[in-house]
């Protein structure tokens, strides 16, 4: 073993080492994704090396990761069989902060798939061991055959040292001598809830103390057909802490226009109406299987919150830290570019199993009612997937839910319009005056029961080429007075235009016109196109001089 060789780190270094140690990283914690990321870019690169035939020194060490805390000694050790540094590299990747050797090996690899893989090229990732350690020892050996092992150690203040070292093996081992301040990273319960936020999807696996943290495939990284069932529920356990089994998944890549690669899982129930409170986003944001925003804001709409998942994309731009993107726009790309996806997958999922979809929908139709209002630009997809009753006779016993694409399949030839009712309950609905006519005329109505679905079909407004309308609307009474029969000649016309008269000066400015009609067998006079009852009852609420 030689005598250390003393380095200063370059002057920019020194400055720059202090910003990362103190304040680049919202959370000390990172560091440990940062070291983790370098031993998997490691190993990418030993297994490059391997695979395109060159002889590697230690050719049978497995490809690994093992990390060991002490709390003694108050240490954390990372330990990788990746290519390890011969002593030139140690001065160029690790005295000169902003180097990034990984950067380097990306642009000689050009189109190579493996690409993807590599996760680090910023350069500051290692520095980030000085926000915890006062010492830092770099062990490394290069996987370069007949390469020496070398020991570089700081202190993170002005220099470093180097010197050759024994019993190196191929790869690079860091130990950290803690911070009084940082004695929580030598417990083994908080390092494996670390490994397990950020790095748990990492490509090679990792050992804590000996035992396996990472068991967990990175599924969307996969094909959808090598996926298994008991995969994704696994998965879906693992990213959403929880014990059920997913309703519906969607397993989705594109290349356009970004490199998208996710998966996202539809849970069969929701707390948010026992009224737990709102419940948070539950897609997280990857890069390159590591873990960028954990719940991340604004990958889906907020009213898509009961849907969980992972989002990895390999291209977007991140900050140095890795804890931001860059490119707000860009988020809402990729988001309407999802949003889309799982509106279709839904759609597509509601035909192929219409009793399963009927469930998931009763259950979760708060959510989409939400989007509906609040997010107008996904009114015409979420409107195909809502279900409501309708008067239609051949609907199931206990399942009397339809769709308005259905609803417009069995209209009328005559018909242009889509009718709805808002009534209290289906009993009132069937024996309504301003149902009446349309059930002897055979034409379908839907029934909504409650304000909120009254103010969701406002919204909606049209279904394709069809506008929707109340019963209660002059549309309706247009439609269903077309083709009335000839007034009967129990009346004559003079009689009748006497009796119309009265009524509008008895009712003074309150009705505009009043006209005879056959359309009603069973009620004497209707008051027709109007705001619809309950139009009106909020009206009201709204302004209490009108109460
Ligand atoms: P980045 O990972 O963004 O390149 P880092 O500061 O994390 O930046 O690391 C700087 C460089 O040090 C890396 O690019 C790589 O060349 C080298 N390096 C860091 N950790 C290791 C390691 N465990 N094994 C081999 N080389 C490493
Ligand atoms: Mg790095």
């Amino acid at each position: 073993v030689g005598v250390a060789d003393k380095h200063s780190f370059q002057t920019e270094t020194q400055k720059i080492l202090h910003i990362v140690a103190e304040s680049l990283y919202t959370e000390k914690e990172v560091f440990i994704r940062e070291l983790i990321s370098n031993a998997s870019d490691a190993i990418e690169k030993a297994r490059h090396l391997q695979l395109t035939s060159q002889k590697i020194m230690d050719g049978d060490l497995p490809f690994e990761i093992k990390i060991a805390t002490d709390d003694d000694k108050k240490t954390l050790i990372i330990q990788d069989t990746g290519v390890g540094m011969t002593k030139e590299e140690l001065i160029k990747n690790l005295g000169r902060i902003g180097y990034s050797g990984t950067g380097d090996f990306l642009k000689n690899l050009g189109d190579n798939p493996d690409k993807a893989s590599v996760i680090g090229q910023f350069g500051v990732g290692f520095y980030s061991c000085f926000m915890v350690g006062h010492t830092i020892k770099v062990y490394s050996r290069s996987a370069a055959v007949g390469s020496k092992g070398y020991l570089w150690e700081s202190d993170g203040a002005g220099s470093y040292s180097i010197s050759e070292a024994d019993g190196v093996q191929r790869g690079t081992k860091i130990i950290i001598h803690l911070k009084p301040n940082s004695y929580e990273f030598a417990k083994k319960a908080t390092v494996e809830a670390i490994i397990k936020k950020y790095s748990n999807f990492v490509g090679f696996p990792i050992a804590l103390n000996g035992q396996a943290v990472n068991t967990i495939k990175a599924l969307w990284t996969l094909n959808k057909s090598q996926v298994t069932d008991e995969e994704h529920k696994e998965f879906y356990q693992f990213i959403s802490k929880s014990y059920d089994t997913p309703n519906y998944k969607i397993h989705f890549a594109t290349d356009t226009p970004l490199t998208i690669r996710s998966i996202f899982y539809i849970p069969s129930q929701h707390v948010e109406k026992y009224g737990m409170g709102r419940m948070e986003p539950g897609v997280s944001l990857f890069s390159r299987k590591v873990l960028i925003q954990q719940k991340a804001k604004g990958l889906l709409p907020d009213w898509m919150r009961f849907v969980r998942g992972v989002v990895d994309s390999e291209d977007i731009p991140l900050n140095v830290s890795r804890e931001h993107l860059q490119d707000n726009g860009l988020i809402q790309r990729i988001s309407q570019v999802l949003v889309k996806r799982i509106l279709k997958t839904l759609d597509d999922e509601s035909k192929r199993d219409p009793a399963k979809f009927n469930v998931f929908m009763n259950e979760f139709a708060g959510f989409f009612k939400e989007g509906l209002i609040t997010d107008f630009k996904w009114k015409d997809d979420i409107s195909r997937l809502l279900r409501f009753e309708s008067s239609h006779e051949d609907l199931e016993a206990d399942n009397k839910n339809t769709s308005l694409e259905e609803y417009t399949k069995r209209m009328k030839p005559d018909q242009n319009q889509i009718f709805y009712i808002t009534v209290p309950s289906r009993e009132v609905a069937l024996s309504s005056p301003y149902y009446e006519p349309f059930k002897n005329k055979g034409v379908e109505v839907f029934f909504l029961y409650n304000t909120l679905d009254d103010f969701v079909f406002s919204n909606i407004g049209h279904f394709g080429d069809k506008k929707i309308v109340s019963v209660e609307s002059k549309e309706a009474e247009e439609f269903i007075s077309k083709d009335q029969e000839k007034l009967k000649d129990t009346l004559s016309q003079s009689e009748v235009s006497d009796f119309l008269k009265w009524i509008t000066d008895v009712c003074g400015d309150k009705v505009s016109m009043a006209k005879a009609t056959t359309r009603n067998t069973s009620t004497p006079a209707l008051i027709v196109d109007h705001e619809s009852a309950t139009f009106r009852r909020m009206m009201k609420m709204m302004d209490p001089s009108k109460q």
